[in-house]
């Protein structure tokens, strides 16, 4: 298992469902109604990348 190297929300195109901050907490926060990346090594690759394929309007990007 290792932690993601790089972990981008694209603030243009997030919904705000709030997802992804549910998913894994330690590295997505909401706010103003957005998702930011907090600490992109708050979760494993393998958690982020399954709130990558969760996102509704597939704005998160994560590299290994
Ligand atoms: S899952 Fe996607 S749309 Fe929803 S808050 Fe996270 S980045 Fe935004």
């Amino acid at each position: 298992m290792a932690k993601p190297s790089k972990v981008e929300v694209d603030q243009e195109t997030c919904i705000g469902c709030g997802v992804c901050a549910d998913m894994a907490p330690d590295v997505f926060e909401m706010q103003d109604g957005i998702s930011i990346v907090i600490n992109a090594q708050g979760a494993e690759y393998d958690e982020v990348q399954e709130a990558v394929e969760a996102c509704p309007v597939e704005c998160i990007t994560a590299e290994e």
